[in-house]
């Protein structure tokens, strides 16, 4: 098999699935439980948290664990809506976001709320002047997304951060499911970041939220205060262990991981560049762990189903995007409609091997001269 859609999800690492079922095994307590065996799992779950805020360099920041970044992107949304809807009605965000802001915005649209859409430049970079120009004073949260899951355009995060920190009445919210664990961000001033660990080859069902200290929201989840009062519930101490463990790995590898990747992204770009109606949409300052491309006149479901056919696994837009809609991700580096329409998405990972990129290639050439006799 070649996957090469790690940016949908990544497999579990064996050593990270191992802490999982050691976690479970020996930490049967539940944290919130006052007794011994609740205090050994809190403490554990104390551990791990530590080494994650060590990690991100992040220790006046409250770690919340949801069940991913869907749910720490409604979070942050509707709870800063919510508690800070007497300071202002606007949220100011891109047209390059996740579906898990794009709907969670409309339903706060529906709400009252005025959503406002930053410029971006030739190259899908957000406008910094543009973004001065739309923080009013009602505006009371700017969300953006540090890499695009689409095509891998990544953001300058701390340029915007330093904007943003001028307007004491709004925060900033960086959804970084796309980037932990392939590029370092500075969290210094930002006020909420997303992440999810099934992105980088942790255990599905756990994420993120993280928060500035000071800032107060009301949470979406209500119930006992357990080990935060801002998402209730029995804290799932095993995926908590499994999710510091994926990240300190992630970590510890992060630059010759990318340098790996660049290697591979470069061959993949070479060869497909060669083809008349291939059309490569990323652009250099996407990551290189995610490659877009278009192929005019072809149905990009036709070319995803003929690769998995060969074992080979690529993706049309994000796992999580609308079917036959165009790519709005796409659209924003291109502006050309078609291959906004037409965009596949090849995502690869340290993992991803030499062998595994011929394999691809060799079996892409097949298929594109197949289709398009
Ligand atoms: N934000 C971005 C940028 C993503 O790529 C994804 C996952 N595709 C999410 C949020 C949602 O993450 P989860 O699957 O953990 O809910």
């Amino acid at each position: 098999m070649v996957y090469l859609d790690y940016s949908a999800t990544t497999p579990v690492l064996d050593s990270v699935l191992n802490s999982y079922i050691e976690a479970s095994k020996i930490y049967i307590g539940n944290a919130n439980s006052i007794h011994k065996l609740g205090g050994y799992s809190r403490s554990i779950i104390d551990e791990a948290t530590e080494q994650i805020k060590n990690i991100l360099n992040i220790h006046d920041y409250d770690v919340i664990y949801t069940s991913g970044a869907t749910e720490s992107n409604n979070t942050i949304i509707k709870s800063v809506c919510y508690t800070y809807k007497n300071r202002g009605k606007r949220i100011l965000t891109t047209n390059l976001e996740h579906s898990s802001i794009i709907e969670v915005l409309e339903f706060m649209k529906k709400q009252g709320f005025i959503i406002d859409i930053v410029k971006t430049d030739e190259n899908g970079i957000i406008d910094l002047d543009d973004l001065k120009n739309k923080i009013y004073d009602d505006t009371i949260l700017v969300s953006v997304c540090s890499v695009n899951s689409e095509t891998g355009l990544l953001q300058p995060i701390e340029e915007i951060s330093k904007i943003v920190k001028n307007y004491n009445k709004c925060f900033f919210h960086v959804d970084m499911t796309q980037s932990i664990g392939k590029v370092k961000i500075n969290f210094s001033n930002i006020d909420f970041v997303s992440l999810s660990a099934h992105k980088f080859y942790g255990v599905k069902g756990i994420g993120c939220l993280i928060k500035k200290k000071k800032i107060v929201i009301e949470p979406l989840i209500h119930g006992g205060k357990s080990t935060t009062k801002y998402r209730s519930g029995t804290p799932p101490l095993p995926l908590i262990i499994a999710l510091s463990k994926a990240l300190r790995l992630a970590y510890e590898d992060v630059d010759k991981n990318y340098n790996y990747i660049l290697n591979l992204n470069e061959i993949i770009k070479e060869k497909l560049s060669k083809y008349d109606n291939v059309f490569i949409n990323s652009n250099n300052k996407c990551i290189p762990h995610i490659l877009n491309i278009s192929i005019l006149n072809t149905k990009p479901e036709t070319v995803v189903h003929a690769l998995e056919q060969y074992d080979i696994y690529i993706s049309t837009k994000s796992a999580c995007s609308s079917v036959n809609k165009e790519s709005q991700a796409v659209y924003e580096l291109t502006k050309d409609r078609k291959k906004a329409m037409s965009s596949l998405r090849i995502s690869i990972s340290h993992l991803t091997t030499f062998e595994d990129i011929n394999y691809f290639l060799k079996t892409f050439d097949y298929i594109i001269k197949n289709l398009t006799k």
